[in-house]
């Protein structure tokens, strides 16, 4: 999981949220999901790793995201942006990564290449593998239609369909 999507959920020109959250509301957000124990954070100073730190001080008021995650811009609505809130997958697909194939795959669905077809074929649970029990849906903050997109990128690499 990246924990501040890569930078996108704290930059007011990048989120996809009416306003960022905080470095410690991101933290936050990810400790909250189940088997996170832990977030790792990108930190090149002095000043934004004390600025992490400050998460251990604050209030549940101040971690809280909810209104925040309430406030999704329409235009990022059913857009992946890999940030594997959905995780954890009982069959083990990485949800984020299927999808950034897909999104890939997408821009040219006939000519898809040999490499993008075999990066998603060399995964160690595709598409194929759903079982659609819904789980990460539930947990994607973007509304991401996750089962259907599992179907599409598998009939879109599969070998043996096309
Ligand atoms: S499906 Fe949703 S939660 Fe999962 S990586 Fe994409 S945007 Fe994030
Ligand atoms: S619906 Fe499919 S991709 Fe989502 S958690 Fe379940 S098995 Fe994994």
């Amino acid at each position: 999981m990246k924990t501040l999507g890569a930078g996108k959920l704290i930059l007011p020109e990048h989120t996809p949220f009416a306003k960022p959250l905080t470095v410690q509301q991101c933290m936050h957000y990810a400790l909250t999901h189940p088997a996170v124990a832990s977030v790792l954070i990108g930190c090149k100073n002095r000043a934004e790793v004390l600025n992490a730190v400050r998460y251990l001080d604050m209030s549940d008021e101040e971690l809280d995201y909810a209104e925040v995650l309430g406030s999704l811009r329409n235009d990022f609505r059913g857009n992946c942006v890999y940030c594997s809130h959905c995780q954890p997958c009982p069959v083990n697909i990485d949800i984020a990564t299927v999808n950034k194939y897909l999104d890939i795959g997408r821009l040219d669905k006939d000519n898809v290449s040999p490499s993008l077809r075999s990066h998603y074929q060399g995964l160690s649970a595709t598409g194929r593998d759903c079982i659609a029990c819904g789980s990460c849906e539930a947990r994607c903050p973007f509304g991401v239609e996750i089962i259907k997109n599992m179907a599409e990128a598998e009939l879109l690499f599969s070998e043996f369909i096309r």
